[in-house]
């Protein structure tokens, strides 16, 4: 029943603007795949063009060995979710529920027995009799989301269908799609722009920017080993410090502020400089460590601020940068304001990049996105 979706060299064009310029991607049988990057990236555009209501302007969708750029929407048996849940406001939510498979004259029994099944699965059968006027947010979602699946559709596609709801109940209803999505094993595109969210429930994330994939990877992949210097900023906090990398035998060398040095093994063979290189080297918050060594980076605390399990940092250094370092809160000390403290790198975490930040040099970047053409790449290296 599951599919593979294939994108193929695909462009998208409102008049002459190439909002999609070439993408191409494979989404597998049974894959959750997620569709992240900033507004107007083309999310919503790629995710229309799926469902048919959107023309294509080059290139192929198939799903299976089959080309659907010109299959009617109602041909393509898809299930969508919206972020405005898109119920029917006359019919209970049995009726919403069976409403798609009435439309395709499926006998009554059959109808009845689907139904209640799915009532289960999305767990709302005491609500089964209600008007959706007399359900919260996120009920009215477990509808929608029941709607979609209810007809068996090969490939299930939902555009922001938690942006309409709090905090707690995003929480909730993201875990029950995962695991609805994993019990169906029904291949899933999802369009967010929530990171946090698209790491939670996807088992790939592509991060889109002006109409290209920059990197399509597992949520681990993407957080760990960002392909350039934007999805490294648009997933999770970085502090991007400049540095000088020189080869030194079999290792490498960064230099931080002309003063702190560090040496990385794990720097990608074609990537080893031959003379001293300007880098860009990106930390996450947390891949600071607290050190009393006074050969670390020295800064002084100018401010903290206590989150529970985590203290923020926020550390000038001595050129006058600022960065943001993350530890776990101890129960007794807080580093006072003023403080003057030193750092060090975990190293193995680190990525060092391109000075133009196209590029990551580090081992262990795993991106199944075509290369942005040079063309298309703007002042910083990355897709324009
Ligand atoms: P958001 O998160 O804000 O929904 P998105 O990544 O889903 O953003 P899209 O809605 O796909 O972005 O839009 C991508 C680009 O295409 C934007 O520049 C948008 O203005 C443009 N666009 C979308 N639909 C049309 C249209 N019907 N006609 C012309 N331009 C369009």
């Amino acid at each position: 029943m599951s599919i593979e979706i294939g994108f193929n060299q695909v462009v998208k064009k409102f008049g002459d603007q190439a909002v999609i310029p070439d993408l191409s991607i494979n989404v597998e049988k049974g894959e959750f795949f997620t569709l992240l990057g900033p507004s107007g990236c083309g999310k919503t555009t790629l995710l229309r063009m799926v469902a048919g209501f959107n023309s294509i302007e080059g290139g192929e969708i198939t799903f299976d060995d089959r080309v659907i750029n010109t299959v009617k929407p109602d041909k393509r048996n898809i299930g969508m979710v919206f972020q405005n849940y898109a119920i029917f406001p006359h019919l209970s939510v049995k009726k919403n529920i069976a409403f798609g498979l009435e439309n395709r004259k499926t006998p009554k029994a059959e109808i009845e027995k689907r139904v209640n099944d799915i009532l289960k699965i999305v767990q709302i059968e005491q609500y089964k009799d209600r008007l959706p006027e007399n359900l919260s947010g996120g009920q009215q979602q477990r509808v929608a989301l029941a709607r979609a699946i209810v007809i068996n559709p090969d490939v299930l596609l939902m555009d922001e269908p938690l942006s309409n709801l709090d905090a707690k109940l995003r929480i909730d209803l993201r875990n029950a799609i995962r695991k609805i999505q994993k019990e169906i094993g029904i291949t899933t595109i999802y369009v967010t722009h929530d990171q946090e969210e698209a790491m939670a429930v996807s088992d790939r994330i592509a991060v889109m920017k002006d109409g290209y994939i920059q990197h399509a990877g597992t949520p681990q992949n993407i957080y760990h080993r960002p392909s350039n210097l934007f999805v490294s900023t648009f997933i999770g906090r970085s502090n991007i410090i400049d540095g000088v990398m020189t080869r030194s035998g079999d290792h490498v060398e960064v230099s931080l502020f002309d003063t702190y040095k560090t040496s990385f093994t794990n720097i990608q063979k074609e990537y080893l400089p031959t003379a001293k290189t300007a880098i860009k080297m990106s930390v996450r918050p947390e891949e600071f460590i607290f050190t009393t060594d006074q050969d670390g980076i020295e800064g002084t605390v100018q401010r903290s601020s206590f989150l529970g399990l985590n203290t923020n940092y926020f550390i000038e250094l001595k050129n006058g940068e600022m960065i943001e370092v993350v530890q776990e809160s101890n129960i007794d000390s807080l580093i006072p304001e003023g403080q003057t403290v030193y750092l060090k790198l975990n190293t193995k975490k680190v990525n060092i990049y391109s000075e133009d930040g196209a590029v990551n040099f580090t081992e262990g970047v795993q991106n199944d996105a075509e290369p942005v053409p040079e063309a298309r790449k703007g002042v910083n290296g990355i897709a324009i």
